[in-house]
């Protein structure tokens, strides 16, 4: 511990944003770092705790007190050492993480004693240490294993579940194959999450690194398609399947089958490609002038406002069906809980109108969906009940980002013999299938997550498959 008054003389800061009416005219990321003095006073904030309940917060139990000491005192190369111990990509969840760490911080406990009352000080602001400690790119020379093992592992998935699991087993000597459907290796944060939250120079950094440890990539192979999951078993030692969650919630109302009606991850497809300069596969779906409404309120929603704010939307409503969480934590969620409180994305700051409470009846429209009804809902007795009041939106474009519902179970699961649980994820015992050397991770075993869970799961499974494959 650095400066053991720094938590209560230093203020707590995360860096500017570009300001909204230059950022929202292009893709570039919009977050600033700090000036290397103030990133060091923030990483002095951190007051070691003695129980680092941020490291519980973590999923992948950064070890977040030990890199903070290290900054202060300017050792980037240790505290890069330090957090690539526990994260294979700290540049991605450094940009795009929600932090669970922070609101586990001590500093954000709202019974605190501070000097000005009692508002918490603020958490240390973790995840713009991580994300400046990352962008030094200490650790981004290969690490190859000095022994090969001569066994073979398949990933099928290129998301951050398999990469995280694909660089540990390289690591272990293993020969690693990740078998991607699409064009491009990266799963969602290639083609989901959009360039103004994540680089995807940031990606290719990364992805440069795993290829000379060893990894090699096939992408344009559907596992279950172009090459069965049981044949894939068959040559490999091991098989991981992290093929995400990706069967999107649909709507079920009148009008549905209008066009201008479309799932949120072709929208936001397409825009990563137009950006990549990548062909856009399929008729192009466009926000530009028209009257844009998105349903459903979380990561995929939000990214969608700031999409479509970028293509010069004529209107962005985002409508969520749940009513508008309490700004403070109730005290039935207390610290170091997940806060389940208001926030605010930086896409919502840029514009657009958001309403919650709002549950979709009717899509009307003749060629084209041109307007969307809906009524007020709210939570009584634990239900959620109209509350009479109804509204029409204009709406030429609607975008339908109510999350996933896990994975298909056609395909390489059935090929594979794996069962599927009723929320649609696949059914393991710490990673394991029931099918002898065939592992789970990510989205596809969580359902709908987090890219640091992603990372977590990833790891956790590479290690099950290291021991599995010591064993036989
Ligand atoms: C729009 C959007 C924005 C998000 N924003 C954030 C955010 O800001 N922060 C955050 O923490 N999380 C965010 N998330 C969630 C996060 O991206 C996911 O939790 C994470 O990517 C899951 O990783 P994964 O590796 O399990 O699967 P995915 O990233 O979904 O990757 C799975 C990959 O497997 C491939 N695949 C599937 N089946 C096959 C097959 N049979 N053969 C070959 N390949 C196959 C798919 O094409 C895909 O590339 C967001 C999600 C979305 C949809
Ligand atoms: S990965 Fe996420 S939860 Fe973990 S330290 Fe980084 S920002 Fe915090």
């Amino acid at each position: 511990m650095g400066r053991p008054r720094g938590f209560i003389e230093l203020r707590r800061s995360k860096g500017e944003a570009r300001p909204i009416a230059e950022r929202v005219h292009d893709h570039a990321e919009y977050d600033l770092p700090l000036p290397d003095p103030e990133l060091r006073d923030q990483a002095a904030r951190c007051m070691d705790c003695g129980i680092p309940f941020c490291h519980q917060g973590c999923p992948l139990g950064n070890l977040i007190p030990e890199w903070n000491d290290l900054v202060l005192a300017g050792r980037f190369d240790e505290a890069s050492a330090s957090l690539h111990s526990t994260n294979n990509f700290p540049e991605v969840t450094g940009r795009v993480c929600p932090a669970p760490c922070e609101t586990s911080c001590v500093l954000s406990l709202e019974t605190l004693p501070t000097e000005g009352g009692r508002r918490p000080p603020g958490a240390v602001a973790i995840k713009q240490i991580e994300h400046q400690i990352a962008d030094r790119n200490l650790h981004l020379a290969p690490q190859r294993a000095l022994v090969r093992s001569g066994r073979r592992v398949a990933i099928v998935g290129s998301g951050p579940a398999g990469l995280a699991a694909a660089q540990q087993l390289a690591r272990r000597g293993h020969d690693v194959t990740v078998f991607e459907r699409d064009d491009r290796v990266g799963g969602l944060l290639r083609y989901g999450i959009p360039d103004f939250k994540l680089d995807k120079r940031v990606l290719d950094l990364r992805l440069g690194q795993l290829e000379k440890e060893g990894v090699t990539f096939r992408t344009r192979v559907h596992v279950g398609v172009d090459v069965r999951g049981d044949q894939l078993r068959a040559q490999y030692d091991a098989v991981l399947l992290a093929g995400g969650a990706l069967v999107p919630r649909d709507l079920a109302a009148p009008g549905r089958a209008l066009p201008g009606v479309h799932f949120a991850m072709d929208y936001l497809t397409q825009e990563n490609r137009r950006v990549a300069n990548v062909p856009v596969i399929g008729e192009p779906i466009l926000a530009t002038g028209k009257h844009v409404v998105v349903l459903g309120g979380g990561d995929t929603g939000s990214d969608c406002v700031g999409t479509a704010l970028r293509q010069e939307a004529a209107s962005v409503t985002s409508l969520e069906l749940l009513p508008r969480p309490p700004d403070e934590r109730r005290s039935s969620n207390p610290w170091p809980e997940w806060p389940l409180v208001f926030r605010t994305s930086g896409s919502h700051e840029e514009g657009g109108e958001r309403r919650f409470g709002v549950r979709t009846t009717e899509l009307v429209g003749e060629d084209c969906i041109r307007a969307l009804r809906a009524e007020a809902v709210a939570f009584v007795d634990g239900q959620l009940v109209p509350t009479g009041e109804t509204l029409e939106l204009p709406c030429d474009l609607l975008l339908l980002a109510m999350g996933f519902v896990g994975s298909a179970k056609a395909g390489v699961l059935e090929q594979l013999g794996v069962d599927l649980d009723a929320r649609g994820n696949v059914v393991a015992e710490d990673h394991a299938t029931a099918v002898r050397g065939v592992f789970v991770a990510g989205d596809m075993r969580r359902g709908q997550s987090l890219v640091v869970w992603a990372i977590a799961e990833g790891r956790r499974a590479a290690s099950r498959i290291d021991a599995f494959l010591a064993s036989s």
